[in-house]
């Protein structure tokens, strides 16, 4: 039997409140069981995202700790947003994490800082920092922000206050001029990066960071692609847990982990197996990213009979549809590469942004979506714009829409229930 490891010194080293991270590790577990413990018939290779849920906050910091005691690892270095790219954190000897919260905590405190009318999302940040209650953020050495929406640009004015902050600027049109500015940020953050971390990056290390990030999209794709069968061989809530864990985990161990999911659900879809019957109404999701433990919306439509197939956002197909270009031999080719790629990621901020239209009436299309549900966290100006927009593209390609505004809390579940069944009956 392995161990009991006792991690209590672990988080009062990093300065945690420890009766408060009891009990949001309480309030999530429950909320995991809940939600994933009782949904039917889930592909075995899924064990993977229990473990890895069990040992979010405990095993998988630890892991990060060693790393960094042992030299094998420099620093720890945190990231909100998806324009980070992670192949340069590990090249420069970094171990790269997403620190986006996606539960309300220690909302009074934060009311001080922020306004009201702030983003769940930012908020839920500032308040996981504030409460003392997340170890990614403690453990983080440098946080990488960005100038992507109004609400983060200047959240960060504040959060640099708690923690050491680097911003990058990101462009909001798509010129060349921009996507030369653009290359520039890139190669100033490697540099910021290697300035921190003591270690130089070289052509062998960005080659291998490139080589890890796309074998986890690879997999990714793959994963996703299996989701196109009917019945559906694994849920929205674990394909959204999968690409959460991809800002967490350990890149190349949770690569094996995906694979074996693709595998597995390839199998089942050839079977005719799945997590809900077939001829279950399908969901395709577009939004605003949803951090752990952001389950609320997916719980709901799944719970309702319904099966989420695919998700254009940042916690879906815009952290893995593209690659980076292998083929570059220097490291100002490789950064290169790797500013082209980010800069295609479809995000709101962007002006205009028909790019993220095609995407999701083309993934609608290819995993043969019923109905399209497009999510806005309350507050989230940009989305709630581009619903318009959404809509009418939805319209023309005769797919039915609907468009739901939510926050953190479960006081709309009831209501986002109502919505949800009616849409679904209407299918
Ligand atoms: S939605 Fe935009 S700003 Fe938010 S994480 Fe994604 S890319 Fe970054
Ligand atoms: S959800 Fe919208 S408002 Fe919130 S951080 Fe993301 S882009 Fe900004």
């Amino acid at each position: 039997m392995a161990e009991e490891v006792d991690y209590y010194p672990m988080w009062e080293s990093l300065g945690m409140d420890t009766a408060s991270h009891d009990a949001l590790l309480g309030a999530v577990g429950q909320m995991y069981g809940s939600m994933y413990l009782t949904q039917n018939n889930r592909p075995a290779s899924t064990s993977y995202l229990d473990n890895f849920a069990t040992n979010l906050h405990s095993g998988a910091i630890k892991e990060k700790l060693d790393a960094k005691e042992s030299g094998k690892a420099k620093k720890i270095i945190g990231s909100f947003c998806l324009y980070v790219p992670e192949e340069i954190v590990t090249a420069a000897g970094g171990i790269a994490v997403g620190l986006c919260a996606g539960a309300d905590f220690a909302t009074d405190e934060v009311e001080k800082h922020l306004p009201r009318n702030t983003c769940p999302l930012i908020k839920g940040f500032t308040g996981f920092k504030l409460g003392r209650v997340c170890p990614y953020i403690e453990s983080s050495d440098l946080v990488v922000g960005e100038n992507t929406c109004d609400g983060k640009k200047k959240a960060y004015e504040f959060f640099a206050t708690q923690k050491p902050m680097y911003i990058m600027d990101v462009p909001h049109v798509r010129t060349d001029e921009t996507k030369q500015m653009w290359r520039n940020e890139i190669h100033r953050l490697a540099e910021r990066l290697e300035q921190e971390t003591g270690q130089k990056i070289t052509a062998e290390s960005l080659a291998e960071g490139i080589k890890v990030a796309n074998d986890k999209r690879r997999a990714l794709q793959r994963l996703y692609h299996a989701r196109a069968f009917d019945p559906v061989p694994i849920s929205g809530l674990d394909s959204l847990l999968t690409v959460q864990a991809a800002f967490m985990d350990d890149p190349v161990r949770l690569t094996g982990a995906i694979n074996d999911m693709a595998v597995e659900c390839e199998k089942r879809g050839a079977a005719g197996e799945g997590v809900a019957p077939k001829g279950s109404k399908r969901i395709l999701y577009t939004g605003t990213p949803m951090a752990v433990p952001n389950w609320k919306l997916f719980n709901i439509i799944e719970k309702a009979g319904a099966v989420v197939v695919g998700e254009e956002c940042c916690t879906g197909s815009r952290y893995y549809k593209d690659l980076v270009d292998e083929s570059g031999t220097t490291v100002d080719e490789m950064l290169d590469a790797i500013a082209d790629r980010y800069f295609n990621i479809q995000c709101a901020i962007f002006t205009p942004n028909p790019g993220r239209e095609e995407d999701v009436i083309r993934m609608a299309r290819e995993q043969h979506a019923d109905g399209i549900i497009d999510c806005s966290l309350q507050f989230c100006t940009i989305y709630e714009m581009e619903s318009f927009g959404m809509e009418q593209a939805a319209d023309k390609a005769g797919i039915p829409y609907l468009h739901l505004t939510t926050d953190y809390s479960t006081e709309d579940a009831g209501q986002l229930n109502t919505r949800i069944e009616a849409f679904l009956e209407t299918l």
